[in-house]
């Protein structure tokens, strides 16, 4: 049995531990949280939630700590803090930042001879596994990710933030024109706008301006004004009823040629499309931990990526297993 804790409890987490629960071969030792552990409640009984204060006491009794934390703040201070005590894995998903986020982690992981998986999830994560593996094989291409249909936790934070909103929910949408070039092999060059959309459901505060808050959210540098965005103000009802989901999805593809005059082309695609996106984000978190405790029984140590997993270690089946079933 692999021994899981989990760090932080927040939609991710939650995701993991349900997740937990459809393999057999871990189970769910503790929580920890920075709250006051008496305030969380957790979902599988018998599993005790304790402040993070008492995570070192847990040394023994946990093999990988899943790392449900926010990538703006929490976790480059908890990955490389807690990748020292124990063997752990992150979603952390601000790309820019991976480089530092690996050095920082790899340092502490190799002080405390554990594993550390960092940025694991479907972006970064799946979808970089397969821009990678596709690029290998067709050296001669291109790669493209479009994002969605899909909530964006970010977007709709920064509509949130907007004099007279009283809450939000933005929707990435993939443009199809753009997606079928890719699909037909044209090899497009592609801008922002051309690639996605932007669709906002909005609730305003009573006798807010809706023109001014339609415009501010139109020319939001970075987050919209490179988009073509539709605005709807709706009521908070309908914003709970209808778009209470977090669902997402996207597709990569890589469009390459072959042969000695590139006469051939070939179009790999990965199609995800997630009802919930905690929840299958988890569920890898989830498979990854168990390849984390494969590598440290061999006596691996420092900090990897997806890139440096073997794909058995990331099944709860056997090498004659796979090999029978799924090869
Ligand atoms: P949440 O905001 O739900 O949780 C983040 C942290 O906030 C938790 O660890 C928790 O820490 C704290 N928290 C949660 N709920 C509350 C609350 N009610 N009050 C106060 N604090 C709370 O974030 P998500 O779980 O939605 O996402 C976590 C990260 O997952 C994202 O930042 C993103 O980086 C990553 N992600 C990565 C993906 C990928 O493909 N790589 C895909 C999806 C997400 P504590 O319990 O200590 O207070």
């Amino acid at each position: 049995m692999i021994r899981i804790g989990i760090i932080g409890y927040g939609n991710l987490s939650r995701g993991a531990e349900a997740a937990i629960r459809q393999n057999p071969d871990m189970e769910l030792v503790a929580v920890f949280s920075r709250r006051d552990p008496k305030s969380v409640k957790v979902k599988t009984e018998g599993v005790g939630v304790y402040h993070v204060d008492d995570i070192p006491s847990f040394k023994d009794k946990i093999d990988v700590m899943i790392l449900g934390g926010g990538s703006a703040t929490d976790l480059p201070e908890q990955t490389p803090k807690y990748a020292e005590m124990f063997n752990v894995v992150d979603s952390f998903d601000t790309h820019a930042r991976i480089p530092e986020h690996f050095a920082n982690v790899d340092e502490a992981a190799k002080k405390g001879n554990n594993i550390a998986v960092i940025s694991v999830g479907w972006d970064p994560g799946m979808f970089s596994l397969l821009r990678m593996v596709s690029t290998a094989i067709l050296p001669e291409g291109n790669n493209y990710t479009f994002w969605g249909k899909g909530v964006s936790q970010g977007h709709s934070d920064a509509i949130r933030r907007i004099d007279g909103v009283k809450d939000a929910r933005q929707y990435t949408i993939p443009v199809d024109k753009a997606l079928d070039a890719v699909r037909n092999g044209e090899n497009p060059t592609l801008s922002t706008r051309e690639m996605h959309t932007r669709e906002c459901f909005v609730v305003a505060e009573e006798g807010a301006d809706l023109a001014r808050i339609e415009k501010e959210i139109k020319e939001m540098p970075n987050y919209f004004d490179q988009y073509d965005t539709t605005v709807h103000f709706i009521s908070e009802e309908e914003l709970l009823e209808k778009h209470g989901g977090l669902p997402h999805g996207g597709f990569v593809l890589r469009s390459g040629v072959t042969g000695l005059e590139k006469e051939n082309h070939h179009v790999i695609e990965y199609a995800l499309k997630l009802d919930s996106n905690p929840e299958f984000t988890g569920s890898i978190l989830v498979a990854v931990a168990r390849a984390a405790y494969k590598m440290k029984q061999r006596g691996d140590k420092g900090c990897k990526t997806i890139f440096d997993i073997a794909p058995a270690d990331l099944s709860a089946m056997s090498p004659e297993e796979l090999r029978a079933h799924l090869l």
